[in-house]
């Protein structure tokens, strides 16, 4: 089985206002895969319910709360908004990859780096496995006039659907601003590709 391997960032790039912040976009991706949800603790860690302990208690057979992995005081839910999707540039290499996904030929691996991309000692950590059965696919991203306030992308049977950029934004994990600076650099006359993690579509 092929693996396909795609980075996100687990802070914002050296290039971005929020530089070094933490993205959550592993968070964002959880809560919209629904396996798992995401919590954090009063210590400030934060991350998902599957990496926090949990026991099942004897008499009643209930479960404990989820506490936290790093100083056990009980966790709680992190309310961050879903991550649908990821957009990339280079829009044939993606579509390619990923129409082999769906064919049950390859898996699509979402990774981020602990430590610098690329850097000397730095490891990889993969966050999620998508394969034919998760739902992934894409949808080709346009911005009309070169503008962040008019991007567009195409339904199933090629009508063009005009997006609200506050909505594409956030689909994305992001604010519109923050949208706007991550992409500041980016040649909005060229076309991408809005790759999917579930079945949601424009
Ligand atoms: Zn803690």
């Amino acid at each position: 089985m092929k693996r396909y391997r795609l980075p996100l960032s687990r802070v914002f790039p050296a290039t971005h206002p929020k530089k070094g912040e933490r993205t959550f976009f592993r968070e964002k991706i959880l809560q919209s895969t629904h396996e798992y949800y995401p919590v954090q603790c009063k210590c400030g860690w934060v991350g998902s319910s599957e990496e926090c302990d949990c026991y099942q208690i004897g008499q009643s057979g209930d479960w404990s709360d989820p506490q936290c992995p790093k100083c056990s005081q009980y966790v709680e839910e992190f309310n961050c908004f879903p991550k649908r999707h990821t957009i990339r540039e280079n829009v044939e290499y993606w579509k390619k990859r990923i129409d082999e996904i769906n064919k049950g030929n390859a898996v699509l691996e979402i990774y981020e780096w602990i430590g610098k991309p690329y850097g000397k000692g730095s490891t990889t950590k993969t966050l999620f496995t998508f394969d034919k059965n998760s739902g992934i696919g894409y949808q080709e991203l346009q911005f009309s006039m070169n503008s962040f306030d008019f991007p567009r992308t195409f339904s199933k049977n090629g009508g063009v659907l005009a997006l609200m950029p506050g909505n594409l934004a956030k689909n994305d994990g992001l604010s519109l601003q923050d949208f706007k600076d991550w992409f500041k650099k980016s040649d909005l006359s060229k076309p991408k590709i809005i790759i999917h993690f579930t079945d949601f579509r424009y």
